[in-house]
């Protein structure tokens, strides 16, 4: 009599199935294979091993240094590193100062992104640029040079317009608004950082200019430093590695949080946000980390870099020296690193 014997990628023996059954459970199978690419998820084990491998590696890496144009994130201790991954199933591991809250800076962008999206629907994207400017996050020469002068919601200029669509009868309204559903992807709990508020409010003259700008073709949508003033406000929300890690993920299950199980975001925007993310979530260097990395992700200056696996997990780092870009040097070599073990390339051949 003939068993099917199911082996694991490592070798392990998971299961034998009797002839009667095996038809009907290969069936099952192939089509989870479709539908749940997650039942094939990495073991704890397996995660656990990823995470303190990559922490070993890389953590006497010190190049790179902290921002310093915000007074604030200068004074960050440089040698914190955290790393998490948090499944579509809720697991969470992490190694290091994965529960130290850190500035979210510019990893807030995707999230006002899909909340405005949320409050306009597609139309949004007809009035937000889409397409990578090849310029640094706070170009403004990338205002002049492009078609309409359009950006993409990933930079500055992008982002500082994204938050004028933000919907609300005040402007209180719309922070709150902003804030609690950054909250409503994660497990409730992040916070404005008044005091990296207040830096970056006293320090901001470039983002004021782009935000004149913007102001002068007449692309906001709400008073325009208002629109700054809450685009400042959520690049301040401090937010551990594990609780963005939780964003990840909910970002990973088509917009729904796998801990309170509410869909906070529908699936058709999640895929413009993941979308937005791969194409300019690192800058002027995003080519290079699709080519060599193939996550939708997300920097910011104050070290974090958030990577979203559609269907099966998020793995974020927190780790402040930075490169020229503007990205976590640390990060960005441990996510490259889990992309090759764990072989998440989003266009890798999936045997
Ligand atoms: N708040 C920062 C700024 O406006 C965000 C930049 C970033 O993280 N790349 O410059």
């Amino acid at each position: 009599m003939d068993i099917l014997i199911i082996i694991s990628k490592t070798g392990k023996e998971l299961m034998k199935i009797k002839p009667y059954i095996k038809c009907s459970y290969l069936l099952f199978l192939s089509i989870s294979a479709f539908v749940s690419p997650s039942i094939f998820a990495l073991t704890n084990a397996e995660i656990k091993q990823g995470l303190s491998e990559s922490y070993e590696k890389f953590k006497n890496l010190n190049t790179g240094k902290n921002a310093d144009y915000i007074p604030e994130l200068a004074k960050v201790n440089s040698s914190l590193f955290g790393i998490a991954v948090v499944t579509v199933d809720g697991k969470i591991e992490s190694i290091g100062n994965a529960d130290i809250p850190f500035s979210i800076q510019s990893i807030s962008k995707p999230l006002i992104y899909g909340l405005a999206l949320k409050d306009n629907g597609i139309v949004l994207n007809k009035k937000v640029g889409l397409n990578a400017t090849g310029q640094k996050f706070n170009s403004i020469q990338a205002i002049e040079i492009n078609p309409n002068h359009l950006q993409n919601p990933m930079v500055n200029a992008g982002a500082i317009q994204v938050t004028s669509f933000i919907k609300g009868k005040t402007s209180a309204e719309k922070w709150e608004r902003s804030l609690d559903f950054v909250r409503k992807l994660s497990d409730g709990k992040p916070y404005l950082g008044e005091s990296v508020y207040k830096s970056e409010t006293s320090t901001n003259l470039r983002n004021q200019a782009i935000t004149r700008l913007l102001n002068a073709y007449g692309m906001l949508a709400s008073d325009p430093m208002d629109a700054l003033d809450r685009y400042t406000k959520a690049c301040s929300i401090m937010i551990t590695t594990k609780q963005l890690g939780l964003i990840g993920a909910t970002l990973a299950n088509n917009g729904t949080n796998p801990i309170s199980k509410q869909n906070v975001i529908e699936p058709m925007y999640v895929q413009d946000v993941l979308s937005e993310m791969a194409v300019n979530g690192l800058y002027e260097t995003s080519g290079d980390w699709w080519v060599h990395v193939g996550i939708p992700s997300k920097s910011g200056v104050g070290g974090g870099l958030l990577a979203v696996v559609p269907y099966k997990m998020a793995i974020v780092v927190f780790s402040p020296p930075l490169d020229q870009a503007g990205n976590s040097v640390r990060a960005q070599e441990v996510i490259n690193f889990l992309s090759k073990k764990w072989k998440l390339h989003y266009l890798a051949q999936k045997q």
